[in-house]
Order: C-alpha cells, then structure tokens, then sequence
C-alpha cells in the first residue's frame, strides 16, 4: 500500500455525522433570507486577482497576507475568492442586475479561502452565508440586513449573541478623522508595528484592526470615528439605530469595530458570541456606498454581511442546540438467493420511487451477516426474501424495536410502510422538534 495522503491544513473534511447539521443551517439561512426577498447567487471560486486588490483594498490584511494567488496557465494572476462580496459585485455589474428593479436582494453560501493561521474557528478553507442588497440608501436597508442575520439565530434558538454597531463615515468626514488618527499614531512611531506604520500612512483606521497586543493597547485610546461623523452620516447612523429600536433588536454601540476589508462606509456591525474563545465574530458585515462605483459600475449604494459558518456551528454545539437527523432506514430488505436478490431489488427500487429510504443486500452476505447490519443501520422494519417469499408473493415485515411481525404482501409494502412510519418515527421526531418545524414553516 502506498503512503496516504492527507488533507491541507486548516482544510477540513465534513462528514456525514456533522454534514446532516450544514444542510439544516443553510437551508433555513436561505430561506430565512428569502422573506426579505433575497434570492440567491451563485459565483466562482476563482477571480482575477485585480479583483479583490481593488475591492477588499491593498491595505487589508486579507489582500496583503491572506490570499491564495497564483498564475494560470495562460500566466494571469487569479486567486480563489477570500469572501463573497468581490465576487457578487462583479457579477451584479457585469450581468447589469442594477437595471431592474432596485433594490436587489441577494444571498449566497459559499467557500473563502485565506491563508492565516489555523486555530479553532479559523480555517484556511472556510464557508460563509453573506447577503448583499443594492440600490438602497435609507436606514432601512441597513436594518433589514441586520434582521436578517438577526432572525437567522433566533430561529436556531441562539442565545447571547451581541449586535455591536458602529459608523465610520463617509469619504468626506474619514479625511478629517484619518487626520486626527494619524496624528495621534504618530507619537507611537517607535511602538507600533511594521504593517500598522505603513497602515499610518495609507490607512491609519486599519490599525484599530490590527491584532497585534502591542498595537492593540497602543489603539485603545485612539481617537473616536463617531465624533467625527459628518451631518448625514451621523443622520444616518440614527436612523439605523431608531429602526433597530422599532424592530426589537437589541445593540450596542462599539466604536472600535471598522471590520477588516476597505470597503465599508457608515454603517458596519458585527454579531459576537462569547462561546466561541478569540474568534468570537460569527457575523460581520456593513455598509460599502462606494464599491460598485470603484468596481466600475455606475454609483450605487450597496451593504451586506458575511456569517462564517463553521463558527456559527460552533456555537450550536456549545450551547447543544439540536437539528434534526436524517432519517434512519425504514426498511432493510434483507434475501437468499440469486432470484430472491433480483427481486429485493426490484422492491426497493420502487419503494425508493415511493419516497422510502430503503435498502437491499449489496455485500452478498449470510441472513445472519444481513440482519446484523440492518440492525447497525438503526433500521425500523426489516424482512427477508427467500424462496418461499417469492412463490407467495409475501413477506414477514419486522418491527425491529418490538420484534412483532406481520405479513404483507409485496405490492402492500409501501402503505404498510407508510403507516409505521408515520405512527413512530414521524411522531417522536415531531415530539422532539416540533417547535424548530413550526418556527420554520415545516411539516
Ligand atoms: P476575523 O477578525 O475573525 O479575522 P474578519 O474580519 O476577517 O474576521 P470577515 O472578512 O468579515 O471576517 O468575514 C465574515 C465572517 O467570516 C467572520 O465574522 C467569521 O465568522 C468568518 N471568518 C472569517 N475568517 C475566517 C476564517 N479564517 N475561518 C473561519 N471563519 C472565518
Ligand atoms: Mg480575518
């Protein structure tokens, strides 16, 4: 055998225990999102790197560290998409989705690469829920945004995430403010370190940022972004928080959120958890007016949020919040014989049809052998199909909890089916999350 070969790291491998997990979260993410009328986007993994310089801006650490950027074949610089909002952009602009009906809604769920440095909550591959919405420029959008992430964790039955709001203006009053930043780095040349210095002269906000201890201590007593906000930012900024008042959300004011791509303006948020150790951001998002317009597009306000999501498992599990499992066999079609197999096959396939997870032998096992895997699989009925089964035309169906038996002909199969099933499995699994169906609309 030759030696295996194992996965990257900070690349991780999703199986079936948890996989099952994923599919609830992003189903009732979409859907959450599709009752504020966003529809989802589907965009590649791989850009031009051009890109995200320009969208997520040189100064981040995103596009200065974290990028997986090599040449193509035909020597071109692409990178795989380090977050979603590069890319949905480019698409909006360059399928003209701005010339219909604005403001346009959209979500998706997608992976990000970035190279950093694995830990608990940080992978270099990992996956985002995002949703972005253009053409709005009223408060009100930036409300229905947050609601959205917002209505995502109560519908998960989450507890203590924090809303943590903040404004960082506008290009107009961010002069004045870079001024004031720079200004007072200045005195701490000496202190700060070598990324935060060139971040002084292109981009002093970036060093509020900066996770470095030394810089981190340094930023505490920075200058405050909210006293330097123009009349129509900090009009702005009330407004979102009066909408956010009226829709029973609560926040909490954070001055030292500028999130960590360039593009932002006004409004940027976050939502914290406190189970989740250093990487306690499960959402962060904001508003990016300019973006389109840098993009080449015609200026179009836009603003959205990215919700990684294997934080936000990590949250489910901390606080052993339950999804429903898949469900388990409902029948093991056990056979002896070459003809009883033919037709086991042929009766599973129309149960299948009939909407049964069912199964049939596969290993060409002993009864014995086929019985003890039906009872691994957790399965609820089985039956064995033999020589006499197949000249009666009917078979012993098993309830492999009570261990009672009835025959069934085989063409009553699927009712029979249909009536355990609904009587046992059916009704615990309604027991036991009825609430999370009715909050989500399922039945
Ligand atoms: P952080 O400060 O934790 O590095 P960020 O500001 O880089 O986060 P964003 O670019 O805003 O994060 O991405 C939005 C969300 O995606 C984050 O709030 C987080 O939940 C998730 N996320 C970001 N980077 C990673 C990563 N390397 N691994 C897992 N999730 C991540
Ligand atoms: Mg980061």
């Amino acid at each position: 055998m030759g030696e295996t070969i194992k996965s990257l790291k900070g690349f991780q491998d999703v199986l079936p225990s948890e996989s099952y997990k994923w599919q609830f979260v992003e189903k009732l993410a979409l859907e959450t999102a599709e009752l504020f009328g966003f529809r989802e986007i589907r965009f590649p993994t791989v850009e031009y790197t051009g890109l995200f310089n320009r969208s997520v801006g040189d100064t981040t650490d995103v596009v200065q560290k974290e990028m997986y950027t090599f040449l193509d074949k035909g020597n071109r610089s692409v990178t795989l998409r380090p977050e979603g909002t590069a890319g949905t952009v480019r698409a909006v602009i360059q399928n003209g989705l701005l010339n219909e009906a604005l403001p346009l809604r959209l979500s998706y769920i997608t992976s990000c690469f970035r190279n950093e440095n694995p830990q608990a909550g940080r992978l270099r591959e990992f996956h985002q829920f995002g949703v972005e919405m253009f053409g709005a420029q009223s408060p009100s959008a930036d409300a229905e945004v947050i609601g959205v992430a917002h209505e995502i964790f109560e519908r998960l039955g989450l507890k203590n995430i924090t809303l943590e709001i903040n404004s960082i203006g506008c290009p107009k009053c961010r002069k004045e403010y870079h001024r004031a930043l720079k200004e007072y780095f200045e005195a701490y040349r000496d202190r700060l370190c070598p990324t935060c210095l060139e971040r002084m002269e292109k981009n002093p906000l970036r060093i509020l940022d900066c996770k470095s201890p030394v810089c981190k201590e340094i930023a505490k007593d920075a200058p405050i972004g909210l006293d330097y906000l123009c009349e129509e930012c900090r009009e702005h900024f009330e407004g979102v928080k009066k909408r956010l008042e009226l829709m029973g959300l609560a926040y909490r004011v954070n001055s030292r959120i500028v999130r960590g791509l360039d593009y932002y303006t006004k409004t940027v948020f976050e939502f914290v958890s406190n189970d989740l150790g250093a990487q306690s951001t499960v959402c962060g998002g904001g508003r990016y007016d300019g973006l389109i317009e840098t993009m080449g597009g015609s200026p179009t306000p836009g603003l959205g949020f990215g919700m990684g999501l294997e934080r936000l498992l990590l949250v489910m599990a901390a606080q052993q919040i339950e999804v429903p499992k898949p469900s388990a066999c409902q029948l093991y079609l056990g056979s002896v014989g070459e003809a009883a197999a033919l037709k086991a096959l042929e009766i599973v396939t129309q149960l299948r049809r009939d909407g049964y997870y069912v199964e049939c032998d596969t290993m060409n096992r002993s009864v014995k052998a086929q019985m003890k895997y039906a009872n691994k699989l957790d399965a609820r009925l089985s039956a064995i199909l033999g020589d006499s089964e197949l000249e009666s035309g009917k078979l012993n169906l098993k309830d492999m909890a009570t261990g009672e038996s009835i025959e069934v002909s085989f063409d009553e199969l699927s009712e029979k089916i249909y009536e355990h099933w609904k009587k046992s499995e059916f009704e615990a699994m309604a027991e036991e999350f009825g609430d999370l169906f009715a909050q989500n609309g399922l039945d």
